[in-house]
């Protein structure tokens, strides 16, 4: 199978080489932990969650790294707020980003690397830059990168040097930088904040340079593939280009580039310093983990995804009939006493080709799911008449495709008192006591709940798939 990505370097869609025998090197930036996590920020993780355990399903051996940034001006800024340090506020924010990770089924990441575990490496590779003539000190303020030091600044997000000065957002201040673009590798500690020893005075590592020393550390100076949301191609990528080209003089640093698109509420992009902003724990008091897989790759991972409690539900639906459908195959497979003839294995094979060429097509997540609802929507009215190896077969087949992109199949839970008053209305139903019957399933609507009269019984789902 071959693999196709959208290239941000190179502008075009590239093959995703298998370094056979290997593991393909993926490092993805990781949260700054100073705030719970929103599910903007979540939507990067679950496309390359689901886009890795994609690839290993396919036969890639992929080793994925991410990095956490535990030491940054937000983090102290909030611990100067809550008259608190900044160990315990990005420790507690870590372990809420781990665990709001785990409630979204986000697993696929082999190694997380703290940005203070790596001081060593940023510091070899600052000393390495000031010996190059990259760097430059600026007493009392800290240690940059000169960026008219490297021509190809810009090559990445396609800014000429005078638009890299022109840039605002996340350029470190310094009113004595030679030019308005360079950034911090070393910011110099003031009175009360965070230092560690270094061979120019205490400091604490600028942003940028963390990502570096850790996948120079993990990877090497070269690696296969780097992810993260489109707000980070520039500065943050640009300015790792710079760093780890500049030290290696080996390009490309790295081979693919890829890109998410924001997820916004009302068009604006969801951040937290923005204020705008639902957090995971928030979205999943009204939805599930699947739900919110499902929203996230029902939306090409390069476009922006515009968030609303409707899109949510919609979802929701979206989600309940896939499972729905996947229920009825499942009692079909295990009940159906009748040798039935319909098989779908022609449709099977096609809906499986498809599936999997849109994949392959830069990770199409919504043309895949665009041929699973066909499938299901021209399936399901023979669904009653397939034979039990054929129902056994089409749930399998889907539940791979499901499992490959990190879904979790969990049927919902049925409350006894439903299923209790589904059997009463059932013997109403066989004794042909309509009216009786009728009240009954009126009453499991008002609770929720559907009932479909099927030849193996009666059928009964959650309201909202329809
Ligand atoms: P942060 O939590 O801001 O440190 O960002 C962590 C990761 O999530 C980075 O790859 C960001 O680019 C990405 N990210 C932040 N906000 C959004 C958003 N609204 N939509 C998609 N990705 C985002």
């Amino acid at each position: 199978m071959k693999i196709y990505l959208y290239n941000t370097l190179t502008g075009k869609k590239e093959l995703l080489l298998n370094p056979k025998g290997k593991s393909l090197r993926f490092f993805v930036c990781g949260p700054t932990v100073y705030d719970y996590p929103h599910i903007g920020n979540s939507r990067t993780y679950v496309v390359f969650d689901a886009f890795v355990k994609y690839l290993r399903t396919i036969g890639y051996s992929v080793f994925y790294l991410q990095n956490i940034t535990d030491i940054d001006d937000k983090i102290i800024n909030r611990a100067n707020t809550e008259r608190t340090s900044w160990i315990k506020i990005s420790k507690t924010f870590l372990d809420i980003y781990r665990r709001n990770m785990k409630d979204l089924g986000v697993d696929a990441v082999d190694s997380y690397a703290k940005a203070t575990d790596h001081i060593p490496q940023i510091l070899n590779q600052v000393r390495t830059l000031i010996e190059n003539q990259h760097a430059y000190e600026i007493p009392n303020e800290g240690i940059y990168f000169d960026i008219t030091t490297f021509p190809n600044y810009g090559k990445l997000s396609r800014r000429t040097a005078l638009q890299a000065e022109d840039a605002v957002s996340r350029i470190d201040d310094g009113v004595n930088k030679r030019n308005k673009g360079d950034f911090a590798l070393w910011k110099f500690s003031k009175a009360n904040e965070p230092s560690w020893q270094s061979p120019w005075g205490l400091g604490r590592p600028g942003w940028h340079i963390e990502d570096t020393a850790i996948t120079d550390k993990y990877f090497g100076p070269q690696y296969d593939l780097h992810g993260g949301a489109t707000d980070l191609k520039f500065p943050h990528h640009e300015a790792e280009i710079a760093q780890q080209e500049s030290i290696s003089g080996k390009e490309p640093f790295v081979k693919i580039w890829m890109h998410t698109g924001f997820l916004t509420l009302n068009g604006q992009k969801m951040s937290k310093s923005a204020g705008n902003y639902m957090t995971v724990d928030q979205f999943l008091k009204s939805f599930s983990a699947q739900v919110f897989r499902l929203m996230v790759l029902s939306n090409h991972y390069r476009s922006p995804l515009d968030y609303s409690q409707r899109l949510g539900q919609e979802n929701k639906a979206r989600w309940l009939l896939i499972t729905e459908f996947l229920a009825k195959l499942d009692l079909i497979s295990k009940k159906s006493a009748i040798r039935r003839s319909v098989s779908l294995e022609k449709y099977l094979k096609s809906f499986d080709a498809e599936f999997t060429l849109s994949l392959a097509d830069d990770f199409n997540t919504p043309k895949a799911f665009g041929i699973l609802f066909k499938f299901i929507s021209d399936a399901n009215p023979k669904i009653w008449d397939l034979s039990k190896t054929a129902a056994y077969k089409t749930a399998n087949e889907i539940k791979k495709n499901l499992k490959s992109l990190g879904f979790k199949v969990i049927f919902p839970e049925i409350p006894k008192k439903i299923q209790k008053l589904s059997s009463e209305r059932e013997k109403f139903r066989r004794n042909q006591q309509f009216m009786q019957s009728d009240s009954l399933r009126k009453k499991i609507n008002d609770l929720g709940f559907g009932v479909e009269d099927t030849p193996l019984g009666s059928f009964v789902w959650p309201l909202g798939a329809h």
